[in-house]
């Protein structure tokens, strides 16, 4: 699949039926597989041989679906979790632990802010939070001795932010450690951070790879090119004999492609098991079949309708990397040269007052907790997500309390944007 197109790997990459096999993925609802020896299934536990044993580990439309997603984003192995959130969790843990510290951007989701300044913290690995701006000099007066991985959004979920993943790449792999990018935003379709210098790439495929919202899941990518070996004693759990799995060093036995997803894969979904279902990988599977037709027209209708909501008069601002005069328009063109996705936020001069008239009116755009699917949908986050906040501290967490995002579907533009315009004109 390596040859193909992004277009063929969305469609066809994790899976080819042999003669008289099922076209379409199959879902194997098992949670156990069978053996013949007691020998041929110990070879699986001590990892000398592949194969599948207990669905919390690997199943096989799993194991389809993410080789599929390592095809699209560039990378050697992959795995899928059962939330993004479990994905971001793992990707970090993998190679982090008590007495670690992580560099991050604070420009990020808050469910991923949440897991590494409380819970990663209660687990005794700190963090630095940097600015998503941030100078190589300022990058580089964030690092530790004991820093272990770097963190940051290709575009920030909710703040629509771009990192500079090339500069933030080049500092992290100058203090020996590797970039962990959530790319759930752009998607492969509109950026592949391992092209820039990422080393391993997650996904919320909650949002656009599913596409539908109809399953929660997250997918985790190596790129196989961070060379842990030559960083042994950062990464004692890569580096060094797993006494839990009968003495492997997983740096030497699967190399550089194969050593992050397989340790992931034997050590943390073994302990932690936030396994996705085969039924939910099929679902997200029919969604990555349309990604690269979907991401265009996502695009279309993000741009058209930040175009036209710059334009009001009730509109004091608008967030969209690649609207012209977008703080981020000059790194949106370099990362994303063919748009970044279909989220736009937009602040109301008139506050939540205003923000709450508009969204009542909207009859395209439901009022969900949600981003990133078919459907167009909206949030105002000084009324629903960041509701206990007073005016001044939704101010100074940069979300003024007229804020709303927009996730714009795959309806018809025109009518997106006659929608809007009607529950614009109600503010009076
Ligand atoms: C939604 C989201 C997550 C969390 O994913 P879940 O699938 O909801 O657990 C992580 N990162 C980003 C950028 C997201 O948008």
């Amino acid at each position: 699949m390596s040859d193909f197109k992004l277009n063929t790997k969305c469609v066809q990459a994790g899976y080819t039926p042999g003669n008289g096999e099922p076209r379409q993925i199959p879902i194997i609802q098992s949670t156990t597989f069978k053996y013949d020896t007691s020998e041929d299934m110990g070879k699986l536990f001590d990892l000398e041989a592949s194969g599948y044993f207990y669905s919390r580990l690997q199943n096989p439309t799993c194991d389809m679906v993410a080789a599929k997603i390592a095809a699209l984003e560039g990378g050697t192995a992959g795995m899928l979790t059962s939330s993004g959130q479990a994905a971001n969790f793992f990707a970090l843990f993998n190679i982090c632990e008590c007495g670690s510290h992580i560099v991050a951007s604070s420009s990020i989701y808050g469910g991923t802010f949440n897991l590494i300044a409380v819970t990663m913290a209660k687990m005794g690995i700190d963090v630095t939070f940097v600015s998503p701006d941030s100078t190589e000099e300022e990058l580089n007066a964030a690092f530790r001795d004991n820093t272990r991985a770097v963190f940051g959004e290709t575009i920030a979920n909710p703040a629509l932010t771009v990192l500079d993943i090339e500069l933030f790449a080049k500092v992290a792999h100058a203090h020996g450690v590797p970039l962990i990018i959530d790319n759930t935003f752009p998607t492969p379709v509109n950026c592949r951070p391992i092209e820039w210098g990422a080393d391993i790439v997650t996904h919320s495929t909650t949002k656009y790879m599913d596409g539908h919202g109809s399953a929660v899941g997250g997918a985790i990518v190596d790129s196989g090119h961070f060379d842990w070996m030559a960083h042994a004693d950062k990464f004692p759990g890569l580096c060094t004999p797993d006494e839990s799995y009968h003495g492997i060093t997983y740096a030497e036995k699967f190399g550089r492609g194969g050593a992050f997803i397989t340790k992931c894969t034997a050590q943390l979904m073994r302990d932690f098991g936030c396994s996705q279902s085969p039924q939910s990988a099929f679902l997200l599977n029919l969604g990555l079949e349309s990604l690269h037709v979907r991401m265009p027209r996502h695009v279309e209708n993000g741009q058209a309708v930040a175009e036209f909501l710059a334009q009001r008069p009730e509109v004091a601002s608008v967030s969209y990397p690649t609207l012209k005069g977008d703080k981020y328009y000059e790194r949106a063109t370099k990362y994303l040269p063919n748009g970044g996705c279909g989220v736009v936020s937009c602040e109301l001069k008139g506050g939540r007052a205003a923000a709450e008239i508009f969204m009542k009116h909207l009859k395209l755009a439901a009022i969900e907790t949600h981003v990133a699917d078919a459907r167009t949908c909206c949030l105002n986050p000084a009324t629903s997500t960041h509701r206990q906040m007073t005016e001044e501290q939704l101010n100074a967490a940069g979300i003024p309390a007229g804020l709303v995002r927009i996730s714009c579907g795959l309806e018809d533009k025109e009518d997106l944007i006659a929608d809007l315009k009607q529950a614009l004109e109600q503010i009076g």
